[in-house]
C-alpha cells in the first residue's frame, strides 16, 4: 500500500487543531516538507516531549511524507530552547534528508504562514495555503500518526499537555474517546475548587464548561484555572459587552494592528480599524470589518497588545461572520504582492512577556512526559472529528468491537477521516457520536 493510502486507512489528521485529513494533504506535489513543531501556545508542550520521546517516528513521517509529495527538501521548525528534543531530533535525522531550523521563543511561531517564512522565506498568497508555495505543513503528532500509519495502526490515541491549577501537570498519550475530566483527574485532579478549563490552549482554544466532552483526534491540551483568575475573567464576558466597551473605549492607538503577526508579514489584516465598526451597529459595520478577512485569530492582539484591555479579535471574528453573512466577498488586500513590514524581526512577541502579561507564570512549570496505560470504561468518538463531512457509521449497537477496529469510513466522495475504536468492547449507541463499552 503507498504513503497517501495507508494514512487515509489509518484516519490521519492535522492534529495541531485544525483536523484537515492528512492524506489530502499529501496527495499534492511539494518541493518541501516542514514540520510544525514550533509548539507556540503558553504552558503546551506535548509536541516538544513527543518528538523527545519518538524522535525516529517523527523523522520517518517527514520521510513518508516527502516520498508522497516528491520534496526534495524537509525542515523541522522546533524552537531553540527544545535543547532535548532537538538533540533526539538530529541523532534521529543524522544522514538522512530532514534538517532541523532553530525558531525564536515568540508567539505565534506556530502560524502556518508565520513558520513557512520563518523556515523558507517564501510568503503564502493571501488568504492561500501553503502548497501554494510548493511547501505541505505538518504538525510533529501528525507525522507520527503517518509513520503509524505504514506500519498499519490507525490514530486511537491523542497527545495532550494537561497542566495549570492540576496536581501533576504532565504530557501524555491517552485513548481518544475519554472526557476532559479523566484527563484532570490523570493529573492528579485540581488545586483548587472552582477551575476554568482552556481546551487547545488559551490563546487559542476556548473554554469548556462541560467536562464530559470527549478527547477528540484535535484535541490540543487542557489549561485548568481558577475561575477567579483575571484571563478567565475576561474570556467569559459576553459578546455584547466586549463590544460596547470597545465601541466606547477605543482610542484608535493601532497597537493592535502594529503588533499583528499577520500585519507585519505584510498582509492587510488591520483590527484597529476593524474595532470602528462596533460604531456602527445599524448600517455599514461590514465595510470596515474587510480587515478583518486575513486574521488568523491568534487573539494577540486582545490578549497582549492592546493597552485598554479591549477585544480588537472577538470584533475580528465578528467582523468575519458578518461579512460573510452579507455574501461580500472576502478581502485579499489591495494587491497581490506581499512584502514584509520592514520592522517584522523586530516586533515579535516573546513568550515569556504574553506569559507575564496573561498573569500565567504561577503556572509556567513543566509538564514532563508520564507514560499512562489510562483503560477507561467508555469512549464516545465524535462523527465528526475533522474538517470535512462527518463520517459514516459501519457499526451498529451491540456490535464487538477490538481497538484499531475501523467503525467509521469517510462519506463517499467527500472529504474527511476514518475513525477506528480506541478500546476493545461494545458498541452502545451510534447517533452523532460512537460509544465503545469496555467488555
Ligand atoms: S490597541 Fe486597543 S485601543 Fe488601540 S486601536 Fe486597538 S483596540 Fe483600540
Ligand atoms: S487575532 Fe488580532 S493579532 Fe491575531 S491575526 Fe487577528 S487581528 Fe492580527
Amino acid at each position: 500500500m503507498n504513503v497517501v493510502d495507508a494514512v487515509r486507512e489509518a484516519g490521519v489528521v492535522g492534529a495541531g487543531g485544525a483536523g484537515f485529513p492528512t492524506h489530502v494533504k499529501l496527495n499534492a506535489e511539494a518541493d518541501t516538507v516542514i514540520a510544525n513543531g514550533a509548539e507556540c501556545e503558553p504552558l503546551l508542550h506535548k509536541d516538544a516531549e513527543l518528538t523527545e520521546v519518538f524522535p525516529r517516528e517523527v523523522v520517518l513521517g517527514m520521510e513518508l511524507s516527502m516520498q508522497a509529495t516528491g520534496a526534495k527538501d524537509a525542515i523541522f521548525g522546533i524552537k531553540a530552547k527544545r535543547k532535548k528534543a532537538i538533540e533526539a531530533l538530529e541523532q534521529a535525522a543524522s544522514g538522512g534528508p530532514v534538517r532541523t531550523h532553530l525558531l525564536g521563543d515568540y508567539y505565534p511561531t506556530g502560524d502556518e504562514y508565520v513558520l513557512v517564512y520563518e523556515t523558507t522565506g517564501r510568503l503564502i498568497p493571501a488568504g492561500g495555503i501553503p502548497l501554494q508555495v510548493g511547501a505541505v505543513v505538518h504538525n510533529s503528532e501528525s507525522l507520527y500518526h503517518i509513520a503509524e500509519a505504514v506500519q498499519g495502526r490507525p490514530v486511537v490515541k491523542k497527545f495532550l499537555t494537561v497542566t495549570g491549577a492540576v496536581k501533576q501537570p504532565m504530557s501524555l498519550a491517552v485513548p481518544t474517546g475519554i472526557t476532559l475530566q479523566e484527563l484532570i483527574d490523570i493529573a492528579g485532579g485540581t488545586t483548587t475548587e472552582d477551575t476554568t478549563v482552556f481546551v487547545g490552549g488559551v490563546m487559542m482554544g476556548s473554554i469548556e464548561q462541560d467536562l464530559g466532552k470527549p478527547v477528540t483526534k484535535t484535541t490540543g491540551g487542557l489549561i485548568v484555572l481558577p475561575t477567579s483568575h483575571t484571563l478567565v475573567q475576561r474570556m467569559l464576558r459576553p459578546q455584547k459587552q466586549m463590544d460596547r466597551i470597545g465601541k466606547s473605549a477605543c482610542d484608535q492607538c493601532s497597537y493592535c494592528t502594529e503588533f499583528c503577526p499577520r500585519y507585519l508579514l505584510g498582509y492587510d489584516v488591520q483590527p484597529h480599524k476593524v474595532m470602528r465598526s462596533l460604531g456602527f451597529t445599524a448600517t455599514g459595520g461590514e465595510n470596515w470589518s474587510k480587515w478583518a478577512d486575513l486574521c488568523c485569530a491568534c487573539n494577540l492582539c486582545t490578549l497582549y497588545s492592546c493597552p485598554e484591555d479591549l477585544y480588537p479579535k472577538q470584533a475580528c471574528d465578528k467582523g468575519k461572520t458578518d461579512r460573510k453573512e452579507a455574501g461580500m466577498e472576502r478581502w485579499l488586500g489591495p494587491s497581490q504582492e506581499i512584502t514584509a513590514h520592514p520592522m517584522e524581526p523586530g516586533r515579535h512577541v516573546p513568550l515569556k512577556s504574553l506569559i507575564r502579561k496573561l498573569g500565567l507564570d504561577d503556572f509556567n512549570v513543566s509538564a514532563p512526559w508520564v507514560e499512562t496505560n489510562y483503560q477507561p470504561e467508555v469512549v464516545n468518538l465524535p462523527l465528526s472529528q475533522h474538517v470535512g463531512a462527518p463520517s459514516v457509521p459501519v457499526v451498529k449497537v451491540g456490535d464487538k468491537v477490538k481497538k484499531g477496529q475501523l467503525v467509521a469510513e469517510i462519506a463517499k466522495d467527500k472529504l474527511g477521516a476514518r475513525i477506528h475504536a480506541s478500546i476493545d468492547g461494545t458498541v452502545a449507541s451510534v447517533n452523532g457520536v460512537i460509544q465503545i463499552k469496555h467488555s
